[in-house]
């Protein structure tokens, strides 16, 4: 018969999978119980619709049985089959797109991160495997098909028989190796500490036949051996155990089953409800980012149940767009089971259930924020954009029950911190919360614009995401302390006496901005002495709303709305620069040309700024030089 290679790409991870040296090879069963239950599920809401298909709960189920001898390990399931295509298209091709990419970035890692991410969930019985076969009968179908694969150099498809609709496993175990042992997966004991362990609370019941011993009737002390079926797991959903019954261990091999991510949950709420709202929760805070996340194709969900039966993947409606990171389920006694999603929509208590749902994860962020600040960094490197994209969007509608998430770089600290703590921080005379924007920190600290309020002493928080600026821009200001831009036209930093000195001598270059801003007309709205450098000749700043920090981000956005910064040449004037500016005011208009082109072009460069033509600025680099 023809062998079907596998998709390249299936392939190669498939051989990743079999080599890889993964400690937990006993998931797999996990993997294959899972999809078994998927399997029943779909027939069970197949039921829900379809009236010449009854549901009686007697007949679905999953089973385990050992053929030591044989080394053979089976798993039946009672589920909706797999036809002749199924086969072919879910188990010839492993990961959907994008997989193998994202296992090569992670190879490092252990193989526990991609194992059911992707679907790759069957592929795990090659851990334990060294041959699989699948043999299916689809729900509406006579013929049932038979699937078989050594691993990575291809499967077989051929009609087969099987007397029942659902799906039959066979795993023939591998030898023991010196390194290796197999032999476990085929004792009684240890299938059944592996379902109790990870498999415990799926709906269906998963039998095993057992050997028993029992005593024999006519002969006393003598035993009769006998195969008796035994329900291994208790079915009871972790949802509704005490929370005192459960271990940091359960939570987790609960969020891996469900495959809520391929990471470790950072944190985790379990929550019981029986107020104005009734309903179970168990709510995940992911320590990592899926790779889709930030994204468009990401979705944003929990689990939702109702009365212990799933009723929707992905209830969206659960959760704010700020917090879609969270991942976990909901089941709920007030919900109907036959709802429809449009109904979903406007329905009361999933109304009542998602505010409740949005106080609890913010009381938990609070409380690690507040109790545990090395979990709390570690979910804000994570997830702090999603939370300042929250508080940017609908106008700000969020921004209160945001703000106290929020964490930026200190200049001072030199790590993250709340605006709380620095506002509680601020000198008596300090007006405003100041921050600095740029590409990174080290990019930030350098940046002339920032001497002024460092040498004050003052902290400055660094913007490094895109969406920093234009968050804060929405907050406005946090305990009633305004936010402002080292880069603003006005620090107000200074004290009257000050600024009057300041006017008096910018009256004295007055002719020689003047000129400089005729120079540089079109490129800069003005040029003015400046406040805020120490060390620098000069620098940008901007007079209006839009700094150039958000120029630049707006002008990379697809439908570029080609907003433009106020831009301002500030010219340090006691800079030595200046004195070269100053006389060659009055004795050579063209060193003066030269001069100011080349400042405004150091002034960009220093921003981040594109000069517009390099090799213009490299010309009038040598003309100084010679
Ligand atoms: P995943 O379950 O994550 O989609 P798998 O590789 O484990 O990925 O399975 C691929 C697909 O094969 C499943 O989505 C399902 O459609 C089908 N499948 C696997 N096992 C069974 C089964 N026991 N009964 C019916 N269909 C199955």
């Amino acid at each position: 018969m023809e062998k079907k290679q596998f998709q390249a790409e299936s392939k190669r991870l498939l051989e990743m999978m079999i080599n890889s040296i993964y400690t937990q090879k006993e998931i797999f069963l996990r993997e294959l119980i899972s999809n078994s239950s998927d399997a029943i599920d779909k027939i069970y809401y197949r039921a829900l619709t379809d009236d010449n298909l009854t549901f009686n709960p007697e007949n679905y189920y999953i089973k385990l049985s050992v053929d030591k001898e044989n080394r053979k390990l089976t798993l039946t399931d009672t589920g909706i089959g797999m036809t002749r295509e199924d086969l072919e298209n879910n188990l010839g091709v492993i990961a959907k797109s994008g997989s193998l990419a994202f296992k090569k970035e992670n190879e490092a890692k252990d193989g526990h991160d991609i194992i059911g991410q992707f679907g790759v969930g069957f592929y795990s019985a090659f851990m334990v495997a060294d041959h699989v076969s699948v043999t299916s009968r689809a729900l509406g179908e006579d013929q049932a098909y038979k699937w078989e694969s050594d691993g990575a150099d291809g499967y077989t498809v051929e009609p087969a028989e099987k007397a029942e609709v659902g799906t039959e496993i066979v795993l023939t175990i591998k030898n023991n190796t010196e390194d290796e042992s197999y032999d476990e997966f085929l004792e009684d004991y240890r299938l059944r500490s592996i379902v109790k362990k990870y498999s415990d609370f799926i709906r269906y019941p998963i039998k095993m036949d057992t050997t028993v011993r029992v005593p024999k009737e006519e002969a006393e002390g003598e035993f009769d051996e006998k195969i008796e079926e035994e329900q291994v797991n208790s079915m009871v959903p972790i949802w509704r155990k005490n929370k005192s019954e459960l271990t940091e261990a359960d939570y987790e091999n609960f969020y891996a089953e469900k495959h809520y991510g391929f990471d470790k949950p950072l944190s985790h709420v379990h929550i019981n409800a029986d107020g104005a709202v009734v309903y179970r929760s168990i709510l995940f805070i992911p320590e990592t980012p899926p790779f889709d996340f930030y994204s468009r194709e990401y979705e944003k969900g929990l689990e939702l149940y109702a009365n212990g039966v799933l009723i929707m993947n992905k209830c969206a409606d659960l959760l704010p767009d700020y917090f879609s990171f969270v991942k976990g389920m909901v089941d709920s006694e007030s919900l109907s089971l036959n709802i429809s999603r449009e109904m979903l929509q406007h329905d009361r208590q999933l109304k009542l259930i998602a505010k409740n749902i949005e106080s609890k994860i913010k009381s938990q962020l609070k409380s690690l924020q507040k109790d545990d600040r090395e979990k709390y960094d570690k979910f804000f490197e994570a997830f702090g954009r999603q939370l300042k994209y929250g508080v940017y969007s609908d106008y700000g509608t969020h921004k209160d029950a945001l703000k106290d998430l929020l964490m930026f770089y200190s200049s001072t600290e030199k790590k993250l911190v709340t605006l709380d703590e620095y506002v509680s921080r601020m000198p008596e005379e300090q007006k405003y919360i100041y921050y600095a924007a740029g590409a990174s920190h080290s990019r930030i600290e350098k940046l002339p614009q920032t001497e002024m309020v460092a040498d004050k002493g003052y902290e400055i928080l660094y913007f490094t995401d895109d969406i920093d600026e234009f968050a804060v821009k929405v907050l406005l200001s946090y305990n009633e302390k305004e936010f402002r831009s080292v880069s603003a036209g006005d620090l107000g930093i200074e004290s009257d006496e000050e600024e009057k000195q300041d006017e008096a001598e910018a009256a004295g270059e007055k002719e020689l901005f003047e000129y400089m801003k005729e120079r540089l007309a079109g490129k800069v709205s003005n040029v003015r002495a400046s406040k805020r450098l120490r060390s620098h000749p000069v620098c940008l700043s901007s007079d209006g709303e839009v700094s150039i920090e958000m120029e630049k981000i707006l002008s990379m956005m697809p439908d570029n709305p080609n907003v433009k910064a106020d831009k301002v040449l500030e010219v340090n004037v006691n800079h030595d620069v200046f004195a070269s500016l100053k006389s060659s005011l009055e004795n050579d208009k063209s060193k003066l040309d030269l001069y100011t082109d080349l400042l405004y072009n150091q002034a960009l460069l220093i921003e981040g700024l594109p000069i517009e033509d390099p090799v213009e600025f490299t010309n009038m680099m040598c003309k100084v030089m010679v």
